[in-house]
């Protein structure tokens, strides 16, 4: 049986006769690595998954509403760190900095993938509730100078 490189360490290794293709050696990080693999791949192609993926997230969001809301009252030292991290991003640039980016920079701001939203209220404080949603980004044809509609 012919040896093989891992694709994770590099190592070379023997394939398992029931899995000639098989790329990754039995060390056990290199065979976490595979999965890792596997699921972003999936997540990337397999629209289904993505989608169970999601509803999963979601629904155990549902299920647990008050999760993030106790996690911080048990780890006080983590909702400050995140109050500290929240007031130094709302020093960052605001929405009209970034309406002034070239046009290209804009549009490569947010790549399709799947994000968890949560609506920030006026004080910049982001509320509990997370939803897990798809974005899909559609390329657009602009005419140079043409201003894009506000709503
Ligand atoms: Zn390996």
């Amino acid at each position: 049986m012919a040896s093989k490189k891992c694709s994770a360490c590099g190592q070379t290794f023997h394939p398992r006769p029931q899995v000639p293709d098989q790329s990754y050696c039995s060390s056990p990080s290199c065979q976490q690595e595979r999965r890792r693999k596997w699921q972003k791949s999936k997540l990337k192609f397999d629209s289904d998954y993505q989608d169970n993926q999601a509803r999963a997230q979601q629904a155990w969001s549902k299920r647990n509403p008050d999760y993030w809301r106790e996690y911080r009252k048990s780890h006080p030292k983590y909702a400050e760190r995140n109050r500290v991290l929240q007031h130094d991003r709302n020093k960052k640039p605001t929405a009209d900095k970034i309406a002034n980016m070239a046009l290209s920079d804009r549009l490569n701001l947010l790549p399709s993938g799947i994000y968890n939203l949560s609506l920030v209220t006026d004080d910049g404080i982001a509320k509990m509730d997370v939803w897990t949603v798809e974005i899909t980004v559609h390329s657009c044809q602009y005419k140079s100078k043409s201003k894009i509609a506000k709503r």
